[in-house]
């Protein structure tokens, strides 16, 4: 058989290029071969890394096989690094974790201690990352026709970067990646042009960036292929940006002009290159944007676009139903599963419906066990140490939780996400996102625990000890009916002296000093994306929770083990504690933020 009907067979229609026959060829022998390439990359790693400090402590004296490894190097967690990471980031260049140089630190939205995880990186991951960018439109092109035919219209950011106390940037990864040449002086390529300018992308300014972005989304709009943002909440916020700003966008286009709040001179010169007047099209975008009903709106705009490029699974499938109401039902295309720790792998059927989405991992990227997950038990069996499983080894249907060894000097890392096997590409297995550890709340980048929104809880229930009044149970919810989403806290109070209960103004300053206390990414993302809304507690009437256990019971819990769920999406049970609500409350201000870390 020959190679590309080898491919067509397994992966869909054949490669559109050569370059993509190269990319397909590669992710075919990475995958026919994964066990011989994880036993290299572990061998690689343990040989380069072998002088750590890290590595030096389990007296591995050099041996790169898996069995010494797996017998003498423990799984840990970032707590259990915190400290050797903290003293690279006050500036000891000795090589603790990895051999080469650390270049900077990624900040993960994984929070630890209400900070974000720092995550080390050296200079030649790039090069592992951008070999992974480079086989998503190949991928692509096997399912979708004609892409080099048009642009895209993503929608993508910088953040803000600081420094470490000893020098290092510490920034988000796709920021790093944003304003490194990989991304800014990348060879033209028909199958990824964009419609954003660099300029706008590179502009930290949030709204400058948005606004030139959709701007020029706007003026190619028939050139638009496909539209997306890296999370569905991104996406769902330039269409959100829109409806607030047509108007103005309208009238650029009208005119020629740029509006006065794009100050940034690199946009302002990139942009002279863009505008013209141009009437006919500003009446028509007007004409989409004035109408009351934004169903369709995406297609109505951009009427080529084939499909939207977003992530979807995980969290960010609680914005399924309103992206389908926005684009009138466009395939969601999730493309790749990655994080600031290492980039996994890719999905091999884009076009797959969300809730079949597998992630193949490419087993060059780092050396992946495999920590079994028991969905029915909150532990693992005591005393016994957990056996990981290898990459190959895992078995379809059974979940597991996700256990990196990286170049940069992580070893048997637990990543906190939980996988099932869905099936396997040749000898590599395919997963299906199942969920972050321990993550109760998210709206965007933001993930709350349950140990932070009861502190959160407790912080706030501080300003009503003068009311002699308490919190007798409480409960949340991520409500992403409107854009952007906000947390909601169900709060049940005993109010003592109903003479003297809380004011209104009480309560709502109660929902900001959950706000305060939540970690630093929620706050990021309230203050400085404007990605998150006000906080928002609503009281319900005297035995709520009660009936909520009665119900549960009914539904078949055991009285002994009932706990209140700490964060409720089941319909009939929002249902009942919005009929009992007796009041609403909103954060009347912005929580402190400030791109400073605490710790
Ligand atoms: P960060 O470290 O902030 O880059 O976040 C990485 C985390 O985002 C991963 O560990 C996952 O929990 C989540 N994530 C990344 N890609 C996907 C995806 N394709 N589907 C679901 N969750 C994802």
């Amino acid at each position: 058989m020959s190679f590309e009907s080898m491919i067509s067979r397994r992966l869909g229609d054949p490669p559109a290029c050569d370059k993509d026959a190269k990319a397909l060829q590669f992710i075919e022998e990475m995958t026919q071969n994964a066990d011989g390439v994880q036993q290299n990359v572990l061998a690689e790693i343990l040989s380069r890394n072998a002088q750590t400090e890290y590595l030096k402590r389990f007296n591995l004296d050099g041996i790169t096989d898996r069995e010494t490894f797996k017998s003498v190097i423990p799984m840990v967690t970032y707590e259990d690094l915190q400290p050797l990471i903290q003293r690279i980031a006050n500036g000891d260049r000795s090589p603790i974790l990895s051999a080469h140089p650390i270049s900077e630190f990624l900040t993960s939205s994984g929070t630890s201690a209400g900070e974000r995880k720092l995550m080390p990186t050296i200079k030649e991951e790039w090069d592992r990352r951008q070999l992974l960018y480079s086989l998503l439109m190949p991928v692509m092109n096997l399912y979708v026709k004609g892409l080099d035919k048009g642009k895209g219209l993503y929608f993508l950011f910088v953040k803000t970067e600081t420094k470490t106390p000893g020098g290092l940037l510490a920034r988000p990864v796709l920021t790093s990646y944003y304003k490194s040449d990989h991304f800014k002086t990348r060879p033209y390529d028909p199958y990824n042009v964009y419609t954003s300018p660099n300029e706008a992308i590179l502009c930290a300014d949030s709204f400058q960036s948005m606004y030139t972005q959709m701007l020029c989304g706007l003026y190619e709009r028939k050139e638009v292929l496909r539209v997306g943002a890296v999370f569905a909440s991104g996406l769902l916020r330039a269409i959100r940006f829109l409806q607030l700003n047509w108007p103005q966008l309208t009238h650029d286009i009208r005119t020629g002009s740029l509006n006065p709040k794009v100050i940034d001179p690199s946009i302002q010169e990139c942009m002279t290159r863009v505008l013209r007047p141009d009437p006919e099209l500003a009446d028509f975008v007007a004409k989409e944007c004035v109408n009351e009903n934004w169903e369709g709106i995406i297609t109505r705009i951009w009427p080529n676009t084939k499909y939207l490029d977003v992530i979807v699974t995980g969290a960010m499938a609680q914005y399924i139903p309103t992206l389908d109401y926005y684009s009138g039902g466009l395939p969601l295309a999730c493309t790749m599963y990655a994080s600031s720790e290492c980039y996994f792998g890719l999905n091999l059927k884009p076009m797959s419906k969300p809730s079949q989405v597998s992630y193949t991992i490419m087993p060059n990227m780092a050396y992946f066990e495999f920590l079994p997950h028991d969905p029915n038990s909150s532990g693992h069996a005591r005393d016994l140490p957990p056996k990981l499983v290898d990459l190959v080894d895992v078995e379809i249907d059974k979940e597991y939780e996700l256990v990196i060894t990286t170049y940069a000097g992580l070893c048997r890392y637990q990543v906190g996400d939980i996988l099932r096997v869905t099936g396997f590409h040749n000898s590599a297995p395919q997963f299906h996102f199942v969920r972050r550890k321990n993550v109760l709340l998210s709206i965007d980048s933001d993930k709350t625990d349950e140990g932070e929104l009861q502190k959160a809880v407790e912080n706030a229930i501080q300003l009503l000890h003068e009311f002699n009044t308490s919190v007798v149970e409480y409960a949340s919810y991520a409500d992403t009916k409107t854009i952007p989403g906000h947390y909601v806290i169900y709060w049940e109070l005993l109010v003592k002296d109903p003479t003297n209960s809380p004011s209104e103004k009480v309560l709502n300053q109660c929902c900001l000093a959950m706000e305060e206390s939540l970690n630093s990414v929620y706050r990021q993302c309230r203050v400085a994306d404007n990605s998150i809304g006000p906080l928002e507690i609503r009281v319900v009437k005297s035995g709520t929770f009660e009936e909520l256990m009665d119900y549960a019971i009914s539904r078949g819990a055991s009285i002994n083990q009932y706990k209140v769920p700490r964060c409720v999406s089941f319909t009939p049970i929002m249902e009942l504690l919005d009929s009992r609500v007796v009041s609403v409350h909103f954060s009347p201000s912005l929580p402190r933020w400030t791109p400073e870390r605490r710790r």
